[in-house]
C-alpha cells in the first residue's frame, strides 16, 4: 500500500490533527471539545496503522460509543482502505465483550450459544427470585433490584466481593443474596444480561492468564473513541487487555461526560496520563462543525462549570444565523412551531434527515411524533425501538427458543402465545418443577410430559409444542434462517393468530413481522441475528435517509446535523431536577454537560424552545425557563418570546423576558401561568384551538402561503367561496376548505 499521507483525507487535517495521525506508537491521548475532529483523527489513524503496514487489519480494536457509530466508522475507513476495513475489531465495548465470551464461555458455564437477555427480562427474573423470597416488592422494586445490580457490575463487583455494607438499605439487607441467585439463575438459563459481558470478560482474563495471553497476542493496537464516557468496568477492561503492547489511543472531551448517571467515570479521561507515563496528550482546538454564534452559547454555558478542565473552542467558520429563542405555551404548541419551523427549512433547501430534535427525556417525543404523523413529515424515533414492539418480540422469543432451549424467559413469554389453553396452573407447575430441579422450563416440561402430572389436553398441546422446538431446532442448520424463522412463526400459529386479529393494528404487525425476517437477511445466520438484536436493543438504531431524527440527547453524543431543535428548557425537565436532587452540583454540572452536548451538534441553525406549562404524570404544571437560557449572551439570540399565544392570552406579550438575572425569572406571564393552574390553562387551550380551526372571518388570496394540518404547508392557486385549490409542497394539488387552513405570514 502507499503511504497514508498521500491521501486527500491526511492532507485535509490540520497540523495537531496531523500529529496525532501520525503518532502509531505507545499511548496517547486526544483531548479536546467538540467538533474538533476526535473522531475523524480516530478513523484516520486507523486507516494509517493499516497504510504503514505495521500491522492487521484483526490485530487492530476500535471500540465506539454505539452501535451506529461503529457503523459510519466502519464505511469511512472502507472509503480509506478498501474492503479490510471489514476485519478490524470494531465496536461498542458491549459487542466485543460479547465475542469473547462467546470465545470462552464454558469457563463461565454458558455455551457458546448464550443468550443476551434484555433489560425487562432481566426485571422479570428478578421479580420471581424476590417473590419466591418473599420480598416486599412494591417497597424495593424488582426495577430498582436490577438498577443496583447494574451499578455493581458497572463497577465489577460480582456478588463476593460485596459485603453486607454495600446494600444494608435494600431490601432488607438481602440485596447481595438476589443477586448471587440471580446470577446463578443467568447461568442455568444460560443467559447474560448487558453488565455480565464485561464482568465475564474480567472473570474469564483474571482467572486465566493464558486467554489473556492469548488476546494480548492477537490485539496490537486500541483506538477508543468517547473515552470520557468510560465507566469503571470498561476501564478495567481496557486497562487488561491494552496493558501489554500500550499502544493505545483515547480520544475525549471531558465536558461532554454525561454518562455519570451510569457510573462513567470523568476521572478515567483525566487519569491517562498516570496510568500510561509515557502517554502524548494532544489537544484540538479548531471546531469545524458549528458556525460561530453557536460555539459562543456552547463556551458560554459550559463555562459555568467548575469541574473542568477548561478550554475554549473556536472557529474560523462565519457568525452564522442567531440562536432561535423560542417560547411556547405547552408541548403541543412547541411541537407546531418546530414542525413549522422544519417544514420552512425544508422548503428553504435543508434535507430532513439533516435535522434533529434532541430531548432530554423521552416521553417528550410525543408531542413531536403526533404533530410529524399528522402533517406528513417523515421522521424517526432513535431509540423507540422496533425490536420493542410486541409482535417482534414475540417473534424473538419463538426464535430465542429454537436458538436454546434452556431460554427460559423466552420460552415462558410465548408458552400461551398464540393461546393453547395453557394455564397459568400449569406454567407454574413447571415452573416450581424447574425451579426445585434447577433445570430449565424446557427440560422441566420434557420431564413432566413422562409422568401424568398434565390432564390429557394439556399434555397433548405441551408435547406439541416441544416436538415442534425440537423439529425446528434440527432445522437450524438445514435451511436459511429466513426460511426458519418464517416456519416457525406459521407452524406456531403466531402468523394466523394475527391473520384473525380483526383489531385493525393486525396488518401492521403482519407488516413488522416481514419486515423482522427481512432485517435477518443481513446476517449469515439465526445466532448472529439474535446477538445483533441482543445490542441493538440496548438502545441506539438508524435514522434512515430523508427523516427528521427525534432522540434523547444521551443518543445523540458524537453526531451532528445542520440543523437542531432543543425543546423543553425548562427548570425540573432540563436540567432535570431529579438529577440535581440525587446529585446536587455534579448532577447538575453533568445536565449542564448536557446542554453543551446538545448545542454543539448544531452545524448551522439552533432552536431552544420553552414552554410556560407542561402535562407532568397527567396534571398541568406551569415552568419556568432553563438557568441554562439564561447563561446564552443575548446578542446572539434572535428571541421570539411572546409566542403568539393566542387571543386571550395577550398578556403574554408583556412578559418581562429579564436575562440578566440567574435564576430564571421571566417576569408576570410565566408566574401568572404558575399560578393558574389547570382551570387557566384549559380555558386558554380553549379558545387558542377554536381559533385556529375556526378562522371563517379570514380572506384568502391567490400566491399566499397556507399551511394545512395534513397536509403541510403549500400555495393557493385558486378558490372558489370557502374552497381552495392549494399546491401543496408535499401532497400536490388539494381542494380543501379555507376554515382548516391558516395563513403564513
Ligand atoms: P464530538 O466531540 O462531537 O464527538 P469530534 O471532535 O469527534 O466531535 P468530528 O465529528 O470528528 O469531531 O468532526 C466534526 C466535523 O468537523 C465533521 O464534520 C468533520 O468531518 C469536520 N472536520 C474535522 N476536522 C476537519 C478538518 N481538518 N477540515 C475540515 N473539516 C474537518
Ligand atoms: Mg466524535
Amino acid at each position: 500500500m502507499s503511504t497514508f499521507y498521500n491521501h486527500k483525507a491526511f492532507m485535509d487535517l490540520n497540523p495537531s490533527q496531523k500529529e496525532a495521525v501520525q503518532n502509531l506508537e505507545g499511548p496517547l491521548l486526544v483531548l479536546s471539545g467538540a467538533g474538533t475532529g476526535k473522531t475523524r483523527v480516530l478513523t484516520a489513524r486507523l486507516a494509517n496503522l493499516l497504510y504503514s503496514n505495521k500491522t492487521k487489519p484483526w490485530n487492530i480494536l476500535a471500540v465506539t460509543f454505539t452501535n451506529k457509530a461503529a457503523k459510519e466508522m466502519r464505511i469511512r475507513l472502507e472509503g480509506l482502505i478498501g474492503p479490510s476495513a471489514n476485519s478490524v475489531w470494531l465496536g461498542t465495548f458491549h459487542s466485543i465483550a460479547a465475542r469473547i465470551l462467546r470465545e470462552n464461555a464454558e469457563i463461565i458455564g454458558l455455551s457458546p450459544n448464550y443468550t443476551i437477555i434484555t433489560p425487562d427480562d432481566q426485571v422479570r427474573l428478578l421479580k420471581q427470585i424476590m417473590l419466591d423470597d418473599e420480598i416486599d416488592i412494591k417497597k424495593f422494586t424488582p426495577k430498582s433490584m436490577s438498577n443496583l445490580i447494574g451499578t455493581w457490575k458497572d463497577k465489577g463487583y460480582k456478588p463476593n466481593d460485596l459485603k453486607i455494607s454495600n446494600n444494608d438499605y435494600f431490601a432488607n439487607g438481602k440485596a447481595i443474596n438476589i443477586y448471587k441467585t440471580y446470577q446463578m439463575r443467568l447461568i442455568t438459563l444460560n443467559s447474560a444480561d448487558f453488565g455480565d459481558l464485561l464482568l465475564h470478560n474480567l472473570t474469564i482474563f483474571s482467572k486465566h492468564p493464558d486467554i489473556l495471553n492469548q488476546y494480548h497476542l492477537k490485539i496490537s493496537y486500541f483506538l477508543v473513541d468517547e473515552y470520557q464516557d468510560t465507566n469503571t468496568i470498561q476501564y478495567l477492561w481496557l486497562k487488561l487487555l491494552a496493558n501489554k503492547t500500550k499502544n493505545i489511543c483515547c480520544v475525549g472531551d471531558d465536558d461532554q461526560s454525561i454518562y455519570g448517571w451510569r457510573g462513567a467515570q470523568v476521572g478515567n479521561i483525566l487519569r491517562f496520563e498516570k496510568d500510561y507515563p509515557l502517554a502524548k496528550v494532544i489537544k484540538l482546538e479548531e471546531n469545524y462543525r458549528s458556525t460561530g454564534r453557536i460555539l459562543e452559547a456552547a463556551n458560554s454555558v459550559i463555562i459555568n462549570n467548575k469541574e473542568r478542565l477548561g478550554k475554549n473552542l473556536k472557529t474560523s467558520s462565519k457568525d452564522g444565523d442567531k440562536i432561535d429563542l423560542i417560547s411556547v405555551w405547552d408541548g403541543m404548541e412547541e411541537a407546531k412551531k418546530t414542525s413549522l419551523e422544519i417544514e420552512n427549512l425544508y422548503s428553504s433547501g435543508f434535507r430532513y434527515d439533516q435535522m434533529a430534535v434532541l430531548v432530554r427525556a423521552g416521553h417528550q417525543t410525543r408531542y413531536f411524533e403526533e404533530r410529524f404523523v399528522d402533517i406528513g413529515i417523515p421522521y424517526k424515533v432513535i431509540g423507540a425501538k422496533f425490536y420493542e414492539r410486541m409482535e417482534i418480540r414475540d417473534a424473538l422469543a419463538y426464535l430465542r427458543v429454537v436458538q436454546q432451549p434452556n431460554d427460559d424467559l423466552a420460552l415462558e413469554r410465548i408458552v400461551n402465545i398464540p393461546k393453547r389453553g395453557l394455564g397459568t396452573s400449569t406454567t407454574s407447575m413447571i415452573h416450581s418443577y424447574a425451579k426445585n430441579n434447577n433445570i430449565s422450563f424446557f427440560s422441566a416440561t420434557q420431564e413432566l410430559l413422562m409422568t401424568d402430572e398434565f390432564r390429557p389436553n394439556v399434555k397433548r398441546t405441551l408435547q406439541n409444542l416441544i416436538n415442534q422446538f425440537l423439529d425446528w431446532k434440527n432445522q437450524n442448520n438445514e435451511i436459511t434462517h429466513m426460511d426458519l424463522a418464517l416456519k416457525v412463526l406459521e407452524e406456531s400459529g403466531y402468523i394466523a393468530h394475527w391473520q384473525n386479529e380483526k383489531s385493525i393494528d393486525g396488518e401492521g404487525r403482519l407488516e413488522n413481522l416481514k419486515e423482522l425476517i427481512n432485517a435477518m437477511s443481513g446476517f449469515e445466520n439465526l445466532s448472529g441475528f439474535l446477538e445483533h438484536i441482543s445490542l441493538v436493543m440496548d438502545g441506539d438504531s438508524e435514522a434512515e435517509a430523508g427523516e427528521v431524527s427525534l432522540m434523547t440527547l444521551h443518543a445523540a453524543k458524537g453526531l451532528e446535523f445542520d440543523v437542531v431543535f432543543l425543546p423543553g428548557w425548562e427548570e425540573g425537565l432540563f436540567p432535570s431536577q431529579r438529577s440535581i436532587d440525587e446529585l446536587g452540583l455534579a448532577g447538575l454540572e453533568e445536565e449542564r454537560r448536557l446542554a453543551y452536548v446538545g448545542i454543539t451538534r448544531a452545524k448551522q441553525r439552533l432552536f431552544i424552545t420553552f414552554s410556560a406549562n407542561r402535562q407532568i404524570h397527567g396534571l398541568w404544571q406551569g415552568s419556568i425557563p432553563s438557568r441554562f437560557i439564561s447563561e446564552l449572551p443575548r446578542h446572539i439570540l434572535n428571541e421570539n418570546i411572546e409566542g403568539n399565544i393566542g387571543a386571550d392570552a395577550s398578556s403574554y406579550n408583556q412578559i418581562d423576558f429579564d436575562l440578566s438575572t440567574k435564576n430564571g425569572s421571566y417576569g408576570p406571564g410565566f408566574l401568572r401561568a404558575k399560578q393558574n393552574g389547570i382551570n387557566g390553562i384549559n380555558s386558554y387551550k380553549k379558545t387558542q384551538y377554536d381559533n385556529n380551526i375556526l378562522n371563517t372571518n379570514i380572506e384568502f388570496n391567490n400566491g399566499q402561503r397556507v399551511f394545512h394540518q395534513k397536509f403541510g404547508m403549500g400555495l393557493i392557486i385558486s378558490s372558489d367561496g370557502d374552497k381552495l385549490n392549494i399546491n401543496f409542497d408535499k401532497a400536490g394539488e388539494k381542494k380543501v376548505v379555507s376554515s382548516f387552513v391558516k395563513l403564513i405570514d
